[in-house]
């Protein structure tokens, strides 16, 4: 048999144990089909690993630009390492140019070529802000996320309403106060 076809095979196999043990019948009519339902959409959740989430914002423009950018409310969804259920929520994610502007749908696929993977909120803000600084290096970065975790939500703790809200700052917004409330107001406006 061929290699892909016996793999499949085995991790389907797990997912059918992992019905079990929950206590239902895998071989019942509406499960036969979720253990490869169920490998194909991992495989999609997690389509951030086959690319540099980087080299998207390796394409930039000569615009002179000196104030803030902000690009706010870039929707994602990604996966909780911890439990493998989803969070999801926006990312606001501002720079002030040095000389590298790049576009703003660019920014949007760093979020979501890192958010695509196994993912705790905390490292998913950092590696954006990492990426901006390494490859535009602006004069300052500032990203904020905020995200419900299902994890939070179904089980343990049981609080719905609860977000999270995580923030990586960077040059000269962690030195100048004012662009900071600039930053912010400009996430409620
Ligand atoms: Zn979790």
């Amino acid at each position: 048999m061929n290699e892909n076809i016996m793999e499949v095979h085995r991790i389907t196999n797990a997912i059918r144990e992992l019905i079990k043990l929950c206590g239902d019948d895998p071989d019942r009519d509406g499960l036969q089909e979720t253990p490869f339902r169920v490998l194909k959409a991992f495989l999609e959740y997690t389509e951030g690993y086959q690319e540099d989430p980087r080299l998207h914002l390796e394409k930039t423009f000569d615009i002179h630009q000196k104030g803030l950018i902000l690009i706010k409310d870039i929707e994602f969804y990604s996966m909780c390492e911890h439990h493998f259920a989803p969070f999801y929520g926006v990312a606001h994610v501002g720079y002030i140019p040095r000389e590298k502007i790049t576009g703003l749908s660019k920014i949007a696929r760093v979020v979501d070529g890192y958010a695509k993977r196994f993912q705790v909120q905390e490292r998913l803000t950092t590696q954006i802000a990492a990426a901006m600084d390494e490859i535009l290096e602006p004069k300052g970065t500032f990203v904020i996320i905020e995200a419900k975790h299902m994890c939070m939500c179904s089980r343990g703790a049981k609080k719905s309403d609860a977000l999270t809200t995580t923030t990586s700052i960077s040059g000269v917004f962690e030195e100048r106060a004012e662009l900071r409330a600039e930053f912010l107001s400009l996430i409620k406006s």
